[in-house]
């Protein structure tokens, strides 16, 4: 009998295991229906050798002292703060939108503070800023706002960012400084042997048993356990009985080049030319060495794998509906970006899961005390 199944290898379900198993003393089973563990996360070398996130780029950032402290448990780190440009009106230019951004874009000379002015004159009137379009044409304009975000988001998600949740192009701040990195955050790292590893380390303890190529539902039935955490599409969980979540999907072409670097930084965005919304060249990330080089190209769809759950209202109010299940759902656990439809970042999973965790023990607690 296992105290816990846990459906999903990634970071939800990978970090319950750990702390169940080593801090409580459980006994564990954790399934994936995929072939690996690590979720989207998964890195692997490929046929050539080079190190490669086989679900797209996987760039580690938090401002949590906790979560970096926990994940320092599996793994050394490499320092590594991200940088992004974007192809605009034939140029690459720094993307967040930045001072050098504008600068080049217009052939100008502004400073900092004029570049404020400058904002202020082309940014529109929003009286409530609500959605993914209002974000930007109240910072920075209209015009901005078509090179550099509408057409991206009509690819990435199929609708127009006016459609979309102000949180979606949030995540993209304007800055008015020379700062050229995507992230702000504290702690910007990249596990040094990659997240696999990492998450191997998490996973090697006698009282975790791992299953892979198995959905869960061939199992359920079958393995006696006492409660299970859920980590996979919560829609799914309840067979879609008040319909589809939406989440949207991607198509990562994978390919490996003749030549030591392809392009000048880790990732180029295509807000406006092509199918694909941008290629990552892996060296930059992993900072491995090796004569060839491989990128992705990712290509938005409706159909595939579940990548991101959409951020807009009424989907907000369908997951509500799904939510009020779950948490009537006796000895079951819904944890993570698809059980909790929550458009987050590993370091928000992994302080979604140790809080959980916590929540478990100090059931474990009070029932002990009854
Ligand atoms: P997942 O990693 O999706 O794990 C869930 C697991 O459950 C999967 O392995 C799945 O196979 C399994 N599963 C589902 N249903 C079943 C079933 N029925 N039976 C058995 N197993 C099942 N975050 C960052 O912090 N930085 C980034 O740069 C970043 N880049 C990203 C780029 C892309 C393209 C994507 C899609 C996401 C990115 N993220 C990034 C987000 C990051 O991937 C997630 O926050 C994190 O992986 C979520 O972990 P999870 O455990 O909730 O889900
Ligand atoms: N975005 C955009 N243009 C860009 C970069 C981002 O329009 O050059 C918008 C787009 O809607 C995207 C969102 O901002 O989905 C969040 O971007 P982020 O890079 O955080 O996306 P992720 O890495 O999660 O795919």
């Amino acid at each position: 009998m296992f105290d816990y199944l846990i459906v999903g290898a990634g970071f939800a379900g990978s970090v319950l295991a750990e702390r169940l198993a080593t801090r409580s003393n459980k006994k564990v089973l954790i399934i994936d229906k995929r072939s690996h563990i690590a979720g989207n996360a998964f890195d692997h070398y490929n046929e050539e050798g080079i190190l490669v996130h086989k679900y797209g780029p996987h760039i580690f950032h938090t401002n949590s002292k906790d979560v970096f402290d926990y994940l320092s448990q599996f793994t050394d780190w490499r320092s590594y703060e991200h940088r992004v440009l974007a192809s605009v009106d034939g140029q690459l230019v720094p993307i967040p939108i930045n001072l050098d951004t504008i600068n080049k874009l217009y052939g100008l000379n502004l400073t900092s503070f004029e570049l404020e002015d400058w904002f202020e004159s082309v940014a529109e009137q929003v009286p409530v800023v609500r959605t993914s379009e209002d974000v930007v044409v109240s910072k920075v304009g209209r015009e901005l706002y078509e090179k550099f975000f509408r057409n991206y988001t009509r690819k990435q998600w199929g609708m127009d960012p006016s459609e979309l949740d102000k949180s979606v192009t949030s995540r993209v701040p304007t800055r008015t400084n020379r700062d050229n990195r995507y992230f702000t955050d504290t702690y910007q790292a990249m596990p040094l042997n990659g997240f696999t590893a990492m998450f191997e380390k998490m996973l090697a303890h006698p009282n975790i048993k791992i299953m892979l190529n198995t959905d869960y539902k061939e199992i359920v039935d079958v393995i006696p356990f006492k409660e299970m955490i859920f980590t996979g599409p919560v829609d799914e969980y309840f067979d879609y009985q008040f319909g589809k979540l939406p989440y949207r999907s991607l198509d990562f072409k994978h390919e490996t080049l003749n030549t030591e670097t392809f392009l000048p930084t880790a990732v180029v965005n295509y807000p406006n030319e092509h199918a694909y919304t941008r290629i990552t060249e892996f060296k930059y990330l992993t900072g491995q060495k090796h004569p060839k080089t491989s990128v992705v190209y990712e290509y938005p769809q409706a159909d595939g794998d579940p990548y991101y759950p959409v951020p807009r209202p009424e989907n907000a109010e369908l997951y509500n509906k799904y939510k009020k299940l779950a948490d009537q759902t006796p000895n079951v656990h819904f944890v993570g970006r698809l059980a909790t439809y929550k458009y987050y970042n590993m370091d928000q999973v992994v302080a979604q899961a140790l809080t959980l965790y916590k929540k478990l023990t100090e059931k474990t607690e009070e029932d002990k005390s009854i």
